[in-house]
């Protein structure tokens, strides 16, 4: 049997067509292999045999009846324990949900199960896609598998983990401010943030609504791709899923890039570490050989992007924790009156950071403060937004650091959480204004710590991100 960690979507694709093993032997390789690493780095909640081996046996049918067998026929897959799987516990990293199990599938998971994905388990993550390191997660952290000493990046820092451990070949991710690119990057590993309503967040367990996308991570630029046009496109279920038709990116990103124009954000290489700097000058530099224009844009509203999120998004998530009261869904604690059980259950089961959020949230929100803070933070929003609009006028894409470090020890910045909401300071805008971006591996540190460079292009357009990594990739990156 082959060796899990060095599968591409190409090769179990080519695998199963020259009968070199079965989806269902596959299958089962996988949870096995996954399930024996997996103390290594933690990186898996629950593991589900059943689900991939029935997707398996299916695959192997369509196959033995000479159809296609999927997109994603065959293929491995973990999915972040933020998306609901339908008979499989979704319990976001929370004590509030660890025995929840839902009746029904997210769309992207229900889209990876037409595909004929094999959706092997559920990826640790932080409690509610809340942090930067996976630390939060209630059920233990994740170790980075590349430095076992280190975070994986957070909050997907599980899917990232897996991917990099190759405990999967690909797996799905949610990004609210960060939580698939800063992860990728960490772990050095692809991971894609499409633009807002491009994969339906129906079944994605909500933190802050506006802001919450659903991406893949994989270990090379294609797989990423592939998975992404398996779960994008119009949803019924979600009102805020767009129309745009998904572009064919096996093809589109294939186009050369010389005469491409990308646009370098002065104000994201100020504050960095070093070396990271670096690296992204080296992969720019592999760019301009490529024959792509570079010029310097500026995107001024940078400074205010952090306060902005964490204003949008705490105010947004304690709206959506407020369905966790100890009646639907979750765990209970026992009291004597109603109030006093919804008190009970939400000190004893929600987490500090949860908690931390819902309070600020509701402090945003409350009567006398809204228009001083949420009402500014979403004014401030749109000038973010519109400073992107600006600068992809007159350039293709824009090229930045994903994390101004990489991979830090675990328990570094705990005590600090101001220290760690600025490991964001470069992803959280483009959530902010809604556009696609990803992360793809430029290199390592001298202490063999990955560095990722970031890639954001104008709404809908994922061609032309995946179409500049991709030959960055091509290229053999940075070393
Ligand atoms: N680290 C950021 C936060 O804690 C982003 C999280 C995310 O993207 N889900 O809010």
């Amino acid at each position: 049997m082959e060796n899990l960690a060095s599968l591409t979507i190409a090769q179990v694709k080519e695998g199963l067509r020259t009968k070199k093993f079965s989806a269902l032997e596959l299958a089962r390789e996988a949870v096995r292999f996954a399930e024996a690493e997996n103390p290594k780095t933690n990186g898996y909640l629950t593991f589900s045999p059943e689900l991939a081996e029935e997707a398996a046996s299916l695959v192997d049918a369509r196959i033995a009846r000479g159809e296609d067998p999927g997109l994603l026929g065959g293929v491995p897959i973990a999915v972040k324990d933020v998306l609901s799987t339908k008979g499989v516990r979704t319990t976001c990293a929370s004590r509030l949900l660890e025995k929840y199990v839902p009746a029904y599938d997210a769309t992207a998971v229900d889209r990876l199960k037409a595909a004929g994905a094999l959706i092997i388990g559920k990826a640790n993550c932080d409690e509610f896609a809340m942090g930067s390191s996976n630390e939060n997660s209630a059920f233990g952290p994740v170790r980075n598998p590349v430095a076992l000493d280190r975070v994986p990046g957070g909050s997907s820092g599980g899917s990232a983990a897996v991917v990099a451990q190759g405990t999967a070949v690909a797996s799905l991710g949610s990004d609210t401010g960060g939580s698939i690119r800063q992860p990728a990057s960490f772990c050095g590993v692809v991971g894609v943030t499409p633009t807002y309503g491009r994969v339906s967040r129906y079944g994605l367990v909500a933190f802050a609504s506006s802001l919450d996308h659903v991406g893949p991570f994989a270990r090379n630029v294609s797989d990423a791709a592939l998975v992404l046009e398996a779960i994008a496109g119009r949803d019924e279920l979600d009102a805020t899923s767009a129309f745009a038709p998904v572009d064919d990116y096996q093809t589109e990103m294939r186009k050369p890039v010389a005469g491409m124009k990308i646009g370098i954000p002065k104000e994201y290489f100020e504050g960095l570490e070093a070396e990271t700097g670096d690296k992204i000058h080296a992969g720019l530099d592999v760019l301009r050989k490529l024959g792509c224009e570079i010029k310097e844009v500026s995107l001024p509203h940078t400074p205010y992007a952090i306060s902005c999120y964490y204003i949008i998004c705490t105010a947004e998530a304690s709206s959506n924790l407020a369905r966790y009261d100890g009646v639907r869904y979750t765990a209970r604690a026992e009291a004597a009156t109603l109030t006093d059980m919804y008190a009970k259950t939400r000190g004893e089961f929600f987490g500090m950071e949860c908690k931390r959020r819902i309070m600020l949230g509701t402090y945003v929100l409350s009567h006398g403060y809204y228009d001083a803070f949420y009402l500014k933070a979403q004014k401030v929003r749109t000038l973010i937004a519109g400073d992107f609009s600006n600068a992809l006028r007159d350039v293709d894409a824009l090229v930045a650091p994903v994390s101004p470090f990489p991979a830090f020890k675990i328990g570094e910045k705990m005590a600090d959480p101001m220290q760690m909401y600025l490991s964001d300071i470069y992803t959280i805008t483009g959530d902010l204004a809604g556009i696609p971006c990803m992360s793809v591996p430029c290199g390592n540190t001298a202490q063999g710590l990955p560095v990722g460079m970031q890639i954001f292009s104008g709404h809908f357009k994922e061609s032309s991100m995946f179409r500049l990594a991709y030959a960055f990739e091509q290229a053999g990156g940075v070393a």
